[in-house]
């Protein structure tokens, strides 16, 4: 018997649907609107909303753009971002995601109480990433970002150290960042530590782990430039090394699907439900259940 399974645990998370949503609302009613930036990482899903209107604009054209309607996709945006807008006359559709909104608000606190002499903010998260840029301009561009273990190279451990993280990277490598920098600071120095990783994603990681480990095969639809599709997609390969990212069903090779019993389906908080279910209907002609 082949089975063909979609994990109904993969998909938007709320922040992912709220944007969505905000876009088809503004669209309905207006024909026009323009995205700060992609307004997810998955193609399929930004050409579905390009054909209902949505123009994807960068930074560069919001500097030069006058009295539209531009929406903040959930990543975020930092305060330069709502000062264009405001000189510029442009009406922001704000839906950046609220666990975002509570970060950024955590690290400008941070940024404005601490001791700017002796102080570091520090960011784990992925370097010129959306999100993260939006972080480091609750600082004034001063917080430093590092991407890996390797990089704490560069903190001054004879001063305090507050760490935090993007939303979307693994909480075992925070822990792991963690640990290290604690035992490099040099007494009487402060290190407070912020786990501030989504559960949208953490929590998911159980479940992928033991849906990939339940299939011959696992197909995990994500865009590549998906941060926490990145994170799931190792833990895919963790528990099942036959697994392969796709981004729409021509990525798939037909030999991958050759003497297989079981195809799970899955992917990121940005992977919308009706790209696996066009992945599984591939699937599916290519390897008609018997
Ligand atoms: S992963 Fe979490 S923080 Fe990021 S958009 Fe989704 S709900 Fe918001």
């Amino acid at each position: 018997m082949r089975t063909v399974e979609i994990d109904q645990d993969s998909g938007f998370c709320f922040g992912v649907v709220n944007a969505i949503k905000n876009a088809e609302k503004e669209l309905a009613a207006n024909n026009e609107l323009y995205c700060l930036g992609d307004i997810v990482h998955n193609s399929q899903e930004v050409a579905r909303l390009q054909k209902k209107g949505l123009k994807t604009i960068n930074h560069g054209e919001l500097k030069r753009m006058h009295d539209k309607k531009v929406l903040l996709r959930a990543h975020g945006e930092p305060p330069s971002t709502y000062e264009i807008a405001g000189q510029n006359r442009i009406q922001i559709v704000d839906a950046t995601c609220p666990v975002v909104l509570q970060l950024q608000k955590k690290i400008r606190e941070k940024y404005l109480s601490a001791d700017p002499e002796n102080s570091q903010i520090v960011i784990f998260g992925k370097i010129g990433h959306a999100e993260v840029n939006g972080l480091v301009g609750q600082t004034e561009g001063t917080a430093i970002v590092i991407e890996k273990k390797e990089d704490i190279r560069q903190l001054d451990f004879n001063k305090n150290i507050y760490l935090f993280s993007q939303t979307t990277m693994s909480v075992d490598d925070f822990k792991e960042i963690e640990k290290e920098i604690r035992s490099c600071v040099n007494h009487p120095v402060i290190f407070n530590s912020f786990d501030t990783i989504c559960r949208q994603v953490a929590n998911r990681i159980p479940h992928i782990r033991k849906f990939a480990s339940q299939h011959d095969l696992v197909l995990f639809v994500a865009g590549e430039k998906s941060s926490n599709g990145k994170v799931l997609l190792n833990e895919c390969k963790k528990a099942n090394p036959n697994t392969f990212l796709i981004s729409n069903p021509e990525d798939i090779h037909p030999e991958w699907l050759q003497s297989i019993e079981s195809v799970g389906i899955c992917g990121a908080t940005s992977t919308p439900k009706w790209l696996m279910e066009e992945v599984a209907d591939y699937v599916l002609s290519v390897i008609p259940i018997c």
